[in-house]
């Protein structure tokens, strides 16, 4: 019967597709988009043979950061009554990932709205419950973990698995108790993302940039405790990476994004299969993750599948529409 309850719970991610416009002015973007979106579940990518897919909601390149957090918000209130919440940004380089959760600090993204609602969410339950708000920022690099909130970049930092949980022992964690303060800690933390490199474009599409909340509820009136997490990730970029063979640390950089990614969609279609056993251990980010995919607990997942809509790009969207269809 418990295995039954669990079976229901897995699986339950939920994929979204998020169409960015087409930009003025980039070289190799013509002004042809390869995707109709036909509905808000359905597209169309006009490749050699046109396909139709279908997901739980499609956004198009007109629809705002705020229409596309409207069908996210409800996630903030799942982190207060306990639940771990995490949120995926994935695509190629370049389909707006970090405009998505990040976005520019006139347009916020997923990161900063959802913050503002859980400290709203905070303030209306405070009569019966309390809560200690505290966050993290790290990046996932060649299967290390640095910790972007600490002055010490060299520090060295891993993920702990016990039978109390998954934790990241040393991490700097930030107490926030307002949403300002919050988007500053945030922003500080995502801007030293990969330092040494020159071309921060390019160092952010080799690795996954990771923002935690932890949240610890007080009852008030049973004074008891629970605890949760809300992950937002940004992925590396999943295109697929051209080998220059030059240079050993590309090549090094290339085989370990690909298993990261394919390890994630190995643990997504696990769980969608509803299999007993999933592969967490494959790589440091499903490690890190394992305690908030895990539907056991009723973990709330979601996919944010992010996608270029220029012709040039239709291959690698093609891609990334079957991997979302794989997820769900
Ligand atoms: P990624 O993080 O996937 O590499 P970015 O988020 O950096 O991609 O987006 C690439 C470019 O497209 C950026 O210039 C970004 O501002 C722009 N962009 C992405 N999504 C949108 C959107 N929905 N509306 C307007 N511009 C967008
Ligand atoms: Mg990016």
């Amino acid at each position: 019967e418990l295995t039954n309850i669990i079976q229901e719970l897995k699986g339950n991610i939920r994929v979204f597709v998020r169409v960015r416009p087409l930009l003025q002015g980039i070289e190799n973007e013509d002004a042809t988009s390869c995707i109709d979106c036909l509905k808000d579940d359905q597209l169309l990518l006009k490749n050699k043979i046109n396909t139709k897919f279908e997901f739980e909601k499609v956004f198009g390149p007109n629809d705002t950061q705020s229409v596309v957090f409207n069908e996210i918000k409800p996630l903030a209130t799942s982190l207060l009554d306990g639940f771990n919440v995490c949120i995926f940004a994935y695509g190629q380089t370049g389909s707006g990932k970090t405009h998505t959760m990040e976005g520019p600090a006139d347009d916020p993204g997923v990161n900063y709205k959802i913050l503002e609602e859980i400290f709203a969410n905070v303030a209306d339950r405070r009569d019966l419950f309390t809560y200690e708000l505290n966050v993290g920022v790290l990046e996932v690099y060649n299967e290390n973990l640095v910790d972007l909130l600490s002055d010490d970049k060299k520090k060295k930092i891993d993920v702990s698995i016990t039978p109390t949980g998954v934790s990241v022992p040393n991490l700097t964690l930030t107490t926030v108790t307002d949403y300002q303060t919050t988007v500053g800690v945030i922003r500080k933390g995502l801007r030293s993302r990969n330092v040494g490199k020159n071309n921060l474009n390019e160092a952010s599409s080799r690795s996954h940039s990771v923002t935690v909340v932890q949240c610890t509820c007080t009852n008030m009136s049973t004074n008891t405790t629970t605890t949760s997490k809300l992950y937002l990730v940004d992925l590396a970029g999943s295109e697929r990476l051209k080998r220059t063979g030059t240079s050993g640390d590309r090549e090094k950089e290339s085989v370990l994004i690909n298993k990261s990614l394919s390890a994630l969609g190995d643990v997504f279609s696990a769980l969608s299969q509803k299999s007993l056993h999933v592969p967490y251990r494959n790589s440091k980010l499903t490690s890190l993750l394992q305690d908030s995919l895990n539907n056991e607990n009723g973990s709330k997942v979601l996919m944010l599948v992010n996608i270029n809509p220029c012709v040039e790009s239709a291959p690698e969207s093609l891609c990334s529409l079957n991997f979302a269809t794989r997820a769900r």
